[in-house]
């Protein structure tokens, strides 16, 4: 038995039926109340339905799954901030240690004092290898009685917008080489033309954003030695090793595009492409200790102690760094290895089907990298901007762009595989693919041929 409370006015307020589910909350101004965490939550959480489902995105090459260990660990470190090196002292050995394994794997020389950070992508770690070089020139320049205006970089038309971005901020002329039909990286013969005293530094991609192509980079390399021989100049070849750089050392070991080049003074790599962690995480590392200038490098003490620092940030999170170490601990080379071998299946597989589908055409099969790039064979007959939107209907996400110039006219579709992309899913989305060709070439009300059936054994 219980006593009836007759005169409490308290109310039970199931999420739905809290007021914020049945009034306008203002959307951009601060609203004058707050409401109850579960209801924030739920608000915040039904409006982010809207998003793309993270696990169909193609178009991106970050991560987009973890294991639920790292998911934890994830979410024990969110509150510590990276910058903080007195106070989480572990947190900075774990930075040097997940640094000094990438430096390793690209075959940083021992002994030269190779030096490294973390940084929030391969952005910044592309304006901090680029401003050392800058300054480097600047040094050498001064050194010798020249004039140091004008620094110019030398990059094709195939790099990420950051490099664009870089010279733009930072005061220094592009140098682009164009593509062309056929040819949608660069090698030393497109380079050499560009050079000058002025050149601060070559861009070299293991990987391209458009194609999924590998730049020239041997050639580029025997070429700026010849150039240092004839000329003096002293250029540094930077690899841009965003998306390679955690393919390449497992898949084509022999093949040599880091330290073991010679003029490869700096490599960035974002290790939330296939580093396999979670956005927010790249690395620049540097050959020698003199390949960045001291005086960039800034000595802050009002934390406690000295922190040497080399960033465009100041505070940032520190669980992208120890996502990083847990996954080089959880996978080691062999783990790696076999993940990125099931990756290039996957993309192989998936571009043996595209490519088998009448009205396209393969521009890069994956071979070298796990990326999928097709063209229409008859871009009046079949427009792929409305089949990347006839996917997106099924919930696929992915990318309808056009090369850079000079190769503008042609229109792509490009499919970046990552580790959660199953072969299952790979056979879904080139049906998909396949249906929506069909529905462009043929009216919606057209009814797809049937895949001819194979035996079952
Ligand atoms: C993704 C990418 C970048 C930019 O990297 P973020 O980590 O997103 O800042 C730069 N260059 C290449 C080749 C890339 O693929």
């Amino acid at each position: 038995m219980h006593k009836l409370d007759l005169d409490s006015d308290d109310v039970v307020s199931p999420t739905y039926a809290a007021r914020s589910f049945s009034h306008d909350i203002p959307k951009y101004r601060l609203p004058a109340e707050g409401m109850s965490a579960d209801a924030a939550y739920q608000l915040v959480h039904d409006e982010l339905n809207l998003d793309g489902n993270p696990a169909l995105n193609l178009a991106s090459f970050v991560t987009s799954w973890m294991e639920p260990q790292a998911n934890r660990l994830a979410v024990e470190t969110l509150a510590k901030n990276m910058i903080d090196q007195d106070e989480y002292p572990q947190t900075e050995v774990v930075h040097r240690r997940v640094v000094s394994m990438i430096g390793r794997l690209f075959h940083a020389p021992a002994g030269s004092g190779s030096t490294g950070t973390a940084t929030i992508g391969s952005s910044e770690a592309i304006m901090l290898a680029m401003l050392a070089h800058k300054r480097s020139w600047q040094r050498r320049r001064e050194a010798e009685g020249k004039p140091t205006d004008n620094p110019n970089i030398v990059m094709g038309a195939d790099v990420h917008t950051c490099w664009e971005k870089f010279a733009r901020y930072f005061e220094v002329q592009a140098r682009v080489v164009p593509m062309q039909e056929g040819r949608y990286t660069i090698g030393g013969e497109q380079v050499e033309p560009l050079l000058d005293e002025r050149t601060i530094g070559v861009a070299g991609l293991l990987g391209t954003t458009f194609t999924g192509q590998m730049d020239d980079l041997a050639s580029i390399d025997a070429l700026l030695g010849r150039v240092e021989s004839a000329r003096g100049w002293r250029i540094p070849l930077h690899i841009d090793a965003a998306s390679g750089g955690f393919l390449t050392p497992f898949c084509e070991p022999e093949l040599e595009w880091d330290f073991r080049l010679a003029r490869v003074r700096s490599i960035n790599v974002s290790n939330h492409k296939f580093g396999l962690v979670y956005p927010g995480m790249g690395t620049v590392v540097f050959r020698e200790q003199q390949d960045l200038p001291q005086e960039l490098v800034f000595h802050i003490n009002y934390l406690g102690g000295d922190m040497p620092n080399y960033s465009l940030n100041f505070s940032r999170p520190s669980n992208s760094v120890i996502l990083q170490y847990f996954t080089f601990l959880r996978l080691g080379r062999e783990g790696y290895s076999e993940i990125v071998a099931s990756v290039m299946a996957n993309a192989q597989a998936l571009a043996g089907k595209l490519g088998a589908i009448d009205g396209l055409t393969l521009l890069n099969d994956a071979s070298q990298f796990p990326i999928v790039v097709a063209r229409a064979e008859d871009p009046e007959k079949l427009d792929l901007t409305l089949l990347s939107r006839l996917l997106r209907e099924r919930g696929w996400i992915v990318p309808a762009y056009t090369l850079p110039p000079d190769a503008e006219h042609i229109t792509v579709l490009r499919l970046v595989v990552k580790e959660n992309f199953s072969r299952d899913m790979a056979d879904m989305l080139a049906h998909d693919v396949r249906a929506a060709v069909h529905t462009l070439e043929h009216g919606p009300s057209a009814r797809p041929k049937r895949e001819r059936r194979r035996p079952l054994c």
